[in-house]
C-alpha cells in the first residue's frame, strides 16, 4: 500500500474501499463481509462508511467485517449534515461506534454542509478528537470557499481531509480544489472513482486499459491515484471486483495514456461549481 500524508504525523491509505449501499438487504450481507474482508485480506486497509448508508447498516456490515481486526483496519465514517449540532455530533459518533462495535474511528467526516453552524460541528468533532473517540476529523463535499471558511472558522486548523466527487468525467475539482489542497498538505479522498459503474462502456477508457491488459475499472482508479495528493475509494461487492481494484494500484499510467485521457476527459479550463452525488 502507498500511502500519504495526514495531519501532523499521521499518514492516509492512498485505495480504500467504499460502502454505500452495503446493510440495505439481509441477503446480501454475507457477500459484503466477505468483500470488506477480503479487501483487508489484500491490504487494502481503508474502509469509508457512514451512519447514512443503509441507515447504519453499512457500519453493521464494517462492524461485522472487522471483528478481530480492528488495528489493521484505518475506519471512516461520516456525521450526517441534520445531526450535526454540538450535541447531536458527538451523539452520532456514539451510535457510529456501536453499530461498528469499537472505541474510536481513524477519521471522522462531515458528510455535507447543512443547516447547522460549521463552528459548532468543528467544536463537536474537536471534543471528539480530545476525547479519543476519533483520531482525526475533516470534511466532505465542501467546494473550496467552504474550506476556506473552514479554515478560518476554530477548530478548523484540524481538517484534515476533504472527501468528494472526483473522477475521469468529474475534473471540476482539478481547477482550484486539489492545487489548494495540495498546498496545504491537505490529501482529498476521490469517492465514486468509476462513477459508480457509468464510465466503464467508454470506448477511449477500454483502449487504454487494453494496452495496460487490465479492466477499465482498474484504468480508472489507476487515474485517480496517479493525481497527487488523492486517495481513491471505491466500491465493491465481489471478490474479483475487490481483486481488481486491490490490483490498480500495480498500474502506472503512461504520458501517452495520460494524453489519450485528457482528449477524451478534458480538465477543466475554468472553476466549476463542486458536483455531488
Ligand atoms: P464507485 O465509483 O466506487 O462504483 C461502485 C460500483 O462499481 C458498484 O456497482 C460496484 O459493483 C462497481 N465496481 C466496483 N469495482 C468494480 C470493478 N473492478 N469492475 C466493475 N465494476 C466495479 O461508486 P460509489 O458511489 O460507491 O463510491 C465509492 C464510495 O465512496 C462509496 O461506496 C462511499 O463509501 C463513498 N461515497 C461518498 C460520498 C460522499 O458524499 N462523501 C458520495 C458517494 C460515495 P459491486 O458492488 O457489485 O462490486
Amino acid at each position: 500500500m502507498r500511502y500519504l500524508r495526514l495531519g501532523p504525523g499521521d499518514r492516509l491509505p492512498v485505495l480504500g474501499q467504499g460502502t454505500w449501499h452495503m446493510g440495505e438487504r439481509g441477503r446480501d450481507r454475507k457477500a459484503e463481509v466477505e468483500a470488506l474482508r477480503l479487501g483487508l485480506d489484500l491490504g487494502v486497509s481503508l474502509i469509508d462508511t457512514a451512519e447514512m448508508y443503509g441507515d447504519g447498516g453499512a457500519e453493521e456490515v464494517v462492524g461485522e467485517a472487522i471483528a478481530g481486526r480492528r488495528d489493521e483496519t484505518f475506519l471512516v465514517s461520516k456525521v450526517l449534515p441534520h445531526n450535526a449540532s454540538l450535541r447531536g455530533t458527538i451523539a452520532a459518533c456514539e451510535r457510529s461506534l456501536r453499530r461498528l462495535g469499537t472505541d474510536r474511528l481513524d477519521l471522522y467526516l462531515l458528510h455535507w454542509r447543512g443547516g447547522h453552524p460549521l463552528a459548532e460541528t468543528l467544536e463537536a468533532l474537536d471534543r471528539l478528537r480530545t476525547d479519543g473517540k476519533i483520531r482525526h476529523f475533516g470534511v466532505s463535499n465542501f467546494d473550496r470557499d467552504d474550506l476556506r471558511e473552514t479554515w478560518r472558522t476554530p477548530c478548523g486548523e484540524h481538517v484534515v481531509t476533504d472527501q468528494v466527487l472526483y473522477n475521469l468525467t468529474r475534473r471540476g475539482p482539478e481547477f482550484d480544489l486539489l492545487p489548494w489542497c495540495r498546498e496545504r498538505g491537505v490529501p482529498v479522498m476521490a469517492y465514486s472513482p468509476i462513477e459508480q459503474g457509468r464510465l466503464l462502456r467508454d470506448r477511449v477508457l477500454a483502449e487504454v486499459a487494453q494496452r495496460h491488459g487490465v479492466t477499465p475499472a482498474q484504468l480508472a482508479i489507476a487515474w485517480v491515484l496517479h493525481q497527487p495528493g488523492v486517495c481513491a475509494i471505491p466500491k465493491a461487492a465481489t471478490r474479483e471486483h475487490v481483486e481488481q481494484n486491490a490490483a490498480a494500484l500495480e498500474v502506472t499510467l503512461t504520458p501517452e495514456d495520460l494524453s489519450a485521457l485528457d482528449t477524451r476527459f478534458p480538465p477543466p479550463s475554468r472553476p466549476e461549481p463542486l458536483e455531488m452525488l
